[in-house]
């Protein structure tokens, strides 16, 4: 890209003026869009209001749904719905339409769209293995949604946007270079709230989510053990796909050592609750 240009120079001080002034106004406007992440107290950007968030979530369910064959396992998505229903009352977010379905797809795949929609592929049953199995799975996508990582990651998204717009104004008075400079970043769109989260999120997931099992009754220490099976897997099956759930969560020595860390606050909440254990096996021939 050529943007600048040596001509254009005499421009840059005075634009250049313009533009730290567009972005101290800008930073004073977003100031209130700071929001604290439940549990974790962390401080995140949001300028999405939840209904836009919630519809962007529902919109991306439905062309999921479309392209997804819901399980005909009664008694699978039985529980599912069981695990999806404690978690759920756990988290007491009576805003969010929470919706659990068991879908037909061999890749071991999970999630949480923003506003409560949440799938569980079958190839994901036989590394969950039991109930507390399922239950920090579909704990860890739930924390993604109340955390509000995807609205987040789009929030991110828009600023990369505006910086770049607030740079081609600053930059170039030339119309073409400024077009070329708007191409190069790009605001998000519905597709990218499916988009894989940061490690950071991740951890952040897995902290909430872990919390969320307890609190629900399951052992959290099923969780370790659930990120042991998923790490065996991997190596065993040497997925690399990027859209593959294994891919935007590697069960790494790292991921598991932290989990442990978490586990000391994790079994404090699970020792107040009414305790339900591993919960039930799930069936062997759940494909
Ligand atoms: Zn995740």
């Amino acid at each position: 890209m050529s943007f600048i240009t040596i001509n254009r120079y005499k421009y840059l001080p005075k634009q250049y003026i313009k533009s730290s002034i567009i972005f101290v106004a800008l930073f004073l406007a977003l100031l209130p869009s700071c929001e604290t992440v439940p549990e974790t107290n962390r401080t995140q950007l949001i300028l999405l209001d939840q209904q836009t968030e919630f519809s962007m979530g529902t919109k991306a369910y439905k062309d999921i749904l479309k392209k997804s064959k819901i399980s005909a396992d009664k008694r699978v998505t039985k529980i599912i719905r069981r695990v999806g229903r404690r978690i759920s009352r756990v988290v007491n977010r009576p805003q969010y339409k929470w919706e659990f379905n068991l879908v037909e797809d061999k890749t071991p795949n999970a999630y949480c769209l923003p506003g409560g929609k949440v799938g569980v592929h079958t190839g994901i049953l036989p590394i969950a293995e039991n109930e507390a199995g399922l239950a920090a799975v579909i704990g860890h996508e739930i924390a993604h949604a109340v955390a509000r990582h995807g609205a987040e990651r789009m929030s991110q998204s828009i600023m990369v946007a505006i910086a770049g717009e607030v740079l081609a104004q600053g930059l170039t008075r030339n119309e073409a270079d400024r077009q070329a400079m708007r191409a190069a970043y790009g605001i998000g769109s519905a597709v990218a709230i499916t988009l894989p989260f940061s490690r950071n999120h991740e951890l952040e997931a897995d902290y909430l989510g872990i919390l969320y099992m307890a609190r629900a009754g399951y052992d959290p220490r099923e969780a370790k053990k659930f990120w042991q099976r998923f790490s065996r897997w991997g190596k065993k099956e040497k997925k690399s796909s990027d859209s593959d759930f294994f891919s935007t969560h590697p069960a790494n020595k790292k991921r598991i050592a932290q989990i442990d860390d978490m586990l000391v606050r994790a079994m404090a909440e699970y020792s107040h609750s009414a305790k339900i254990g591993a919960g039930e096996k799930l069936a062997t021939d759940t494909r």
